[in-house]
């Protein structure tokens, strides 16, 4: 514990400097301090990056140590394997893959995977660094691999798809991930990645003052960086993006709240409470003008998220 309140929580304290994790360059401005998170613009290719970073984050070891007590409290458990939580992602992938097996990386407790399977035709298994989270997420009976994502051996195994939920913005080398997904997916395969979006409605309000502007983050991408990012590694060909999600109340309570950093616990309550109302029927007055805003917000690509599609071309099926 650092005790600064603005450190992720659990974090040694060491830190390590950083090149742009989109194009390598050390050219960049800075663009956003908050307590001691120092968020730098690449002058190339416009990723925006925390430099340094926590030497734990970069490894990894920074989610292992969370454990039980982020991953598996009430609140967040119950938001993680509500229908709702991972119904827009679910909708974009069924999209462009009905079947088939499916890689999860950065999987924490399953939620995506266990309302994948229920659908039928699909082979799910995910990954994660945090051991307490794939316990859980194998107490579902979603399928996990044990082990680093980088390290692991795949062997001949290919999948039709990858998929990485709100993961590249915790990861310090973004790139190694997205070049090792691209080889285990079979030609005409899809990898899907979903980040906050940097040029939300949200972002643009807020600023660094925005909750998701935090330590665990240390990427933040627009559409145009992110489509520009993926298309780094040759065999994928980005085919779709949207821009997904929209809380208000994240808006409103960031607006008035003084100190930087909001509680774990208290955004995992945020979320589930967001959860409960989405489903609930006293609000379902309210659903639809929620349902239009998003759909708006969605179509500027302002809202919370953005997500895109890259499909694996046939170009190195020799390879
Ligand atoms: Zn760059």
């Amino acid at each position: 514990m650092s005790g600064t309140g603005e450190q992720a929580s659990g974090c040694d304290g060491a830190l390590t400097a950083r090149a742009c994790p989109g194009c390598g360059s050390r050219q960049a401005r800075r663009i956003w301090e908050k307590g001691e998170l120092r968020v730098d613009g690449c002058r190339q290719c416009g990723v925006y990056y925390a430099n340094p970073v926590a030497s734990d984050l970069v490894s990894g070891r920074f989610y292992d140590r969370l454990g039980k007590d982020y991953y598996l409290t009430p609140d967040k458990l119950r938001s993680d394997y509500a229908a709702v939580r991972f119904a827009r992602e679910l909708r974009f992938f069924r999209r462009w893959c009905s079947q088939g097996a499916v890689l999860d990386v950065g999987c924490s407790t399953g939620g995506f995977l266990y309302r994948l399977n229920q659908f039928g035709g699909y082979r799910g298994e995910g990954m994660d660094v945090s051991g307490p989270a794939l316990a859980q997420a194998r107490s579902q009976g979603v399928a996990v691999i044990d082990g680093s994502f980088l390290d692991h051996d795949f062997g001949a195994r290919k999948y039709r798809a990858v998929t990485f939920w709100a993961v590249f913005e915790h990861l310090a080398d973004p790139l190694s991930f997205l070049r090792k997904a691209a080889g285990l997916l079979e030609p005409g395969g899809y990898c899907f990645v979903l980040v906050p979006n940097r040029k939300s409605l949200a972002t643009r309000i807020l600023g660094a003052k925005y909750r998701y502007v935090m330590p665990e983050h240390v990427n933040y991408f627009s559409r145009k960086t992110l489509i520009r990012f993926v298309e780094r590694v040759p065999e994928l060909q980005v085919v779709a993006s949207v821009s997904t999600h929209f809380n208000p109340m994240v808006i409103w309570q960031d607006l008035w709240r003084r100190e930087a950093r909001v509680a774990d616990a208290d955004r995992a309550r945020l979320l589930q409470r967001t959860t409960a109302w989405k489903q609930s029927r006293s609000l379902k007055l309210l659903r639809w003008p929620y349902a239009l805003a998003e759909k708006c917000l969605g179509r500027l690509y302002l809202a919370d998220n953005v997500a895109i599609v890259a499909r694996k071309t046939d170009r190195d099926v020799a390879g």
